[in-house]
């Protein structure tokens, strides 16, 4: 086994991959990244910035102008933007209904996945996003794509209390030019439409395994 290893979790919007990498990265005892929340505050960055995300030059200059740093904090990282961390206002429409048109700037593309490829030197990382498994760490054994049906997904934005055009998102997100949202040559496929948090955790812990992945059993 590698000292140090990527576990790469993709999928749509609301599919349960921020749940599962959590979950993952407590029994692993490694990091997790949620690189959606990286786009969000390039989104972020560049509307405070006065800049409009819907033009890629502009947007691009602006992008390039940021300070973006990715901090490690407890099995998580927090996001900085020039110092800023933006929290909660990377969840808010402003940021969900461009997100998806920034990130389909190559160039964008380009920037972000050398920073999310900088935070796995030296250290195990479970990374939550559209195309870990085929573009930002296409070597790693270790892939998933997330799924579950639009209307579970849309029910589970719904109590999440957030206002979220995710069925719009999807859209863009596969059909961009780059990088786009699919399911990673040699992913393990898990539909959780019925499925509990749990039984997705295991689902992936026997696909780990089973991929040459030491996992300890859990505490008793
Ligand atoms: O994961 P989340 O829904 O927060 O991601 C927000 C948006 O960021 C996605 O809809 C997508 O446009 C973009 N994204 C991406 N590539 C990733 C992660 C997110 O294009 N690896």
């Amino acid at each position: 086994m590698p000292d140090t290893f990527v576990i790469a979790i993709d999928g749509p919007a609301a599919s349960g991959k921020s749940s599962v990498s959590k979950v993952l990265a407590r029994r692993l005892h490694c990091a997790h990244v949620n690189s959606g929340a990286l786009y969000r505050a390039a989104t972020w960055g560049i509307l405070q910035a006065g800049a409009d995300p819907a033009d890629p030059d502009a947007a691009v200059a602006a992008l390039r102008a940021l300070h973006l740093d990715c901090r490690p904090s407890g099995s998580s990282f927090t996001i900085l933007v020039n110092g800023v961390d933006p929290g909660e206002q990377l969840r808010e429409p402003a940021v969900a209904s461009r997100v998806s048109t920034l990130a389909s700037v190559p160039e964008v593309r380009e920037i972000l996945t050398a920073l999310l490829r900088s935070l796995a030197d030296g250290r195990s990382l479970i990374m939550e996003g559209r195309d870990i498994g085929s573009v930002v760490f296409p070597e790693t054994p270790y892939k998933f794509y997330i799924d579950a049906s639009e209307d579970v997904r849309l029910s589970r934005r719904r109590a999440q209390g957030e206002v979220d055009s995710l069925v719009s998102r999807d859209q863009q997100d596969s059909t961009r030019k780059t990088a786009p949202l699919k399911v990673a040559a040699e992913a393990h496929v898990i539909d959780t439409t019925a499925l509990a948090l749990e039984q997705v955790v295991a689902a992936v812990l026997a696909t780990l395994q089973r991929r040459g992945l030491v996992v300890e059993a859990p505490e008793a």
